[in-house]
């Protein structure tokens, strides 16, 4: 990751405690996408998850996933010269879609998918902001997989080290900018 990149993560993502309720550290992302050169440098090293060792560009489609993951999703996709493929919360695409429900913390949570998001066979590279508890990652995976698509990899901003996010896809390689 460049140093840009890198410091546009500690000086651009702001921690806002006790939001949206007690106890949480919410990252808030939005100082960082109103910074073109911080935002920049952090799609172009997020970007990295979708080429090779030799910088050719290996996947098909980029997904990103509501809200904030579309923020990066489709910038990526453009770096990479890929389509871009939104996973959306229930009741909001309006074609024929395929659902996944997973537990929140407090009830649950169903996102969809275009039934011809992704063609058979394609390999998608899935970008999210934060991953904490990986729920929402492992239920983008699922919707991926029954398009018939396969995931490439995944690519976040940060990683909550201390909920076990990283183990939902434990064998999909991750690329997370930033531990904590
Ligand atoms: P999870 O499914 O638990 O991995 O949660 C991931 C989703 O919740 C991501 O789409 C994030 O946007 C959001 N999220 C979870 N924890 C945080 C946090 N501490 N700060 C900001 N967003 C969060």
């Amino acid at each position: 990751m460049s140093a840009a990149a890198e410091d546009a993560l500690k000086r651009l993502v702001v921690d806002v405690s006790d939001y949206p309720k007690p106890g949480v550290v919410f990252k808030d992302i939005t100082p960082l996408l109103a910074d073109h050169d911080g935002f920049t440098a952090v799609v172009q090293a997020l970007a990295a998850a979708g080429r090779d060792a030799a910088g050719n560009v290996v996947i098909d489609k980029v997904v990103g996933m509501e809200a904030r993951g579309f923020m990066f999703a489709a910038p990526v996709a453009l770096a990479l010269g890929a389509g871009f493929v939104p996973v959306r919360k229930a009741g909001k695409l309006p074609r024929d879609t395929f659902s996944e429900s997973y537990a929140l913390e407090y009830g649950d949570a169903t996102i969809e998918i275009h039934k011809d998001g992704v063609a058979p066979g394609e390999r998608v590279l899935v970008v999210d902001d934060v991953l904490a508890t990986g729920g929402t990652v492992a239920a983008t995976r699922t919707l991926i997989e029954r398009c018939g698509g396969v995931v490439h990899s995944v690519a976040v901003l940060l990683e909550l080290t201390f909920l076990p996010g990283r183990e939902a896809v434990a064998d999909v390689p991750l690329l997370a900018l930033e531990q904590v």
